[in-house]
């Protein structure tokens, strides 16, 4: 018997099937969860849309009300959720306080603003107003890297639209979002939100279904190309945030023993498991030696090990899948770089590997041009910032990247031509709530994030009068 539920329509239910959830840090099956059958997902999208009439007329201002609520409950529970999240996802747990903590924030960050409408012509000929209304029925579909934030990203803005939900969790890290589904429930009327879990096999049932009206994806990139082509029979709204190879380009000018504590923090924050995280670091040749050797050391002095252990500062990666997918990419690095940190699996259960520095790597290696989702940097020296640029954008994706450099005109120049959808200078991943934030190329679709982000949960409606 399983301590956690479903929430569909209001009710939480067990699971037509359950499936095993393993801790990462121990190898050991933390709960059984219940598991989704198809008819559990089509009775979940049945009860979004029959909610949506209701919640779409709801006042803003109520629905407003209920996400703080939604925030204070979680800002309430705040170590009893990070602990879980500790538990399934890995990371240490003052970073899962730190997912709760600012997945609240985007709950309120969302509760202030507003879809007004908008007159855009009045004159004596017309008067044509501008209006937001809800799509409906969203699908959110979620990742294993922020289980409990991602889901923050999404909920918030859709809600606030006044449409209702279906979400469904990566099937290793499904607890936490089934723990929020019992705090959703005493707060948001029945069927507003609903939470469904499968086996990496029912995700297709959302991105096909014909009542769904929008699917908001985040994944990877060859996960992103299936749930667009799904769409596309019913013309569905997607917004989709898929993977990266954010690259860092770091000049001579920069002062690397300054810059090395970003670029690490940048590079291995989650175990490197963020979709933004720098997965390459081009640096100039005259501090090429001394970036390596900074971030060599930072590397040898981090702690890596369970996150629940005080201290931890790296935990184990999210699932066997993952760490051998990294075990492979170690391999490539050592037959086509030289590892001067890290580059083994530490001898203990769990999926650690220790923060790997690869240097003297080129691209056209496994180790740069693909995503390894995991905490393993290479290092690739250059001489030219134009042609570091280029390697840096002859990538099919386009997330992220960062320039570091003492010369903030020439970092802003740069940045200006790097073809991704962020861009920090002398830092890396800074986000926020009203920072909008999305993917070139093939790392996504739309935005999501502030106004524009809210934007993408609606339809938008032109109403044309006569004068
Ligand atoms: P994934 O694509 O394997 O899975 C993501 C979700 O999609 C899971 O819930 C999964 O069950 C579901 N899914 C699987 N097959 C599906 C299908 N056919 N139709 C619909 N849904 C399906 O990704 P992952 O391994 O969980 O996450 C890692 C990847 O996600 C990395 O590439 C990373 O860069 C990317 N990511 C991107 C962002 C971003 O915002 N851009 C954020 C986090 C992670």
């Amino acid at each position: 018997m399983s301590d956690y539920k479903l929430l569909i329509g209001g009710k939480l239910v067990p699971g037509d099937m359950t499936m095993d959830v393993i801790n990462p840090a121990t190898e050991e099956v933390l709960a059984a969860c219940p598991r989704a059958s198809e008819a559990q997902v089509n009775a979940a999208v049945a009860a979004a849309k029959a909610a949506f009439p209701g919640w779409a007329a709801t006042p803003i201002a109520e629905r407003k009300a209920a996400l703080n609520k939604i925030a204070d409950a979680l800002e309430a529970r705040t170590e009893e959720f990070a602990r879980l999240l500790t538990q399934e996802q890995g990371k240490p747990l003052p970073e899962a306080m730190g997912e709760i903590q600012y997945s609240a924030a985007f709950f309120r960050y969302f509760a202030t603003l507003d879809l007004p409408q908008e007159t855009i012509e009045d004159n004596e000929n017309r008067k044509v107003v501008t209006q937001r209304r809800p799509l409906g029925v969203v699908a959110a579909i979620i990742p294993w890297n922020f289980p409990v934030m991602i889901v923050a990203f999404k909920m918030p803005p859709a809600l606030l639209a006044g449409n209702t939900m279906v979400i469904k969790p990566a099937p290793t890290t499904p607890l936490t979002t089934l723990k929020l589904g019992e705090l959703l429930n005493e707060i948001l009327p029945p069927g507003v939100v609903n939470i469904v879990t499968d086996a990496n096999d029912l995700g297709h049932v959302l991105t096909k279904h014909p009542d769904v009206r929008k699917v908001s994806f985040t994944g990877s990139t060859d996960t992103g190309k299936k749930v667009m082509a799904s769409a596309a029979d019913t013309i569905k709204r997607i917004t989709l945030e898929l993977g990266g190879n954010d690259a860092a380009i770091v000049l001579g000018d920069a002062d690397p023993k300054a810059a090395a504590p970003g670029i690490f923090g940048g590079a291995f924050f989650n175990a490197g498991q963020v979709c933004l995280a720098i997965k390459r670091v081009y640096a100039h040749e005259s501090i090429y030696d001394q970036l390596c050797d900074e971030l060599a050391k930072i590397a040898d002095a981090a702690i890596v090990d369970d996150g629940l252990k005080q201290g931890t500062q790296i935990g184990p990666v999210q699932n066997r899948m993952q760490f051998e997918k990294l075990k492979g990419f170690l391999e490539d690095a050592r037959a086509s770089g030289r590892i001067v940190a890290g580059g083994t699996i530490p001898d203990q259960p769990g999926f650690f590997v220790r923060p790997t520095i690869v240097r003297d790597v080129s691209d056209g290696t496994k180790i740069v041009d693909e995503e390894q989702f995991g905490p393993i940097l290479p290092i690739i020296k250059f001489s030219d910032a134009d042609d570091a640029l280029a390697r840096a954008n002859a990538s099919p994706y386009g997330l992220g990247g960062s320039v570091w450099s003492a010369d903030i005109d020439t970092a802003f120049d740069i940045a200006s031509r790097m073809d991704t959808g962020t861009v920090w200078v002398n830092k890396h991943l800074d986000f926020g709530p009203n920072i909008p934030f999305g993917g070139a190329k093939q790392s996504g679709i739309g935005a999501e994030f502030g106004q524009e982000g809210l934007h993408e949960f609606t339809q938008l409606h032109v109403i044309n009068m006569a004068r």
